[in-house]
């Protein structure tokens, strides 16, 4: 089991009550391993007998979007996903084998974004950056790209 301290005290910052389904809802949240959709969270509770309604999981999960502990982030495929996170400036690294995400911070991306400022002429206001890829996890299951038929 993983700490959910930081989505409950996020969900009392934000004054929503503590009740019993939102407990059970941020140590799920905090028990995913990888992203999720809200329909995972529901499939989940229903498996395990949480009793956490389908409204309850929607509803705190924009509110803990809102407070920036949990973000939505476009897959590759066109879908989004759930990832719970610190509420600071960050980008995610994200498994596309098994969904587990990792925070990177914008060390080395400010040069980036500086340059991209000084050839365009923009002043550059916000950004997003996802890298997709393998964790080091399924890397070693990963094919070998260059390998050829002996
Ligand atoms: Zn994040
Ligand atoms: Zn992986
Ligand atoms: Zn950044």
């Amino acid at each position: 089991m993983v700490d959910p301290t930081p989505f409950l005290d996020a969900l009392a910052r934000a004054g929503l009550r503590l009740t019993a389904p939102r407990r059970a809802l941020a140590q799920l949240i905090a028990d995913q391993a990888g992203h999720f959709s809200a329909a995972d969270l529901v499939a989940e509770s229903q498996a395990r007998s949480l009793g956490i309604g389908r409204a309850t999981i929607f509803r705190t999960l924009d509110a803990l979007s809102g407070l920036g502990v949990v973000e939505r982030i476009d897959l590759p495929s066109g879908e989004h996903a759930y990832v719970g996170c610190a509420p600071t400036h960050h980008h995610h690294v994200v498994c596309s084998r098994c969904g587990r995400t990792a925070q990177i911070d914008d060390a080395g991306l400010r040069t980036v974004v500086r340059e991209v400022a000084q050839r365009t002429g923009y002043r550059v206001d916000e950004h997003k950056l996802e890298l997709f890829g393998l964790c080091p996890a399924c890397l070693p299951a990963a094919p070998f790209p260059l390998q050829r038929p002996a």
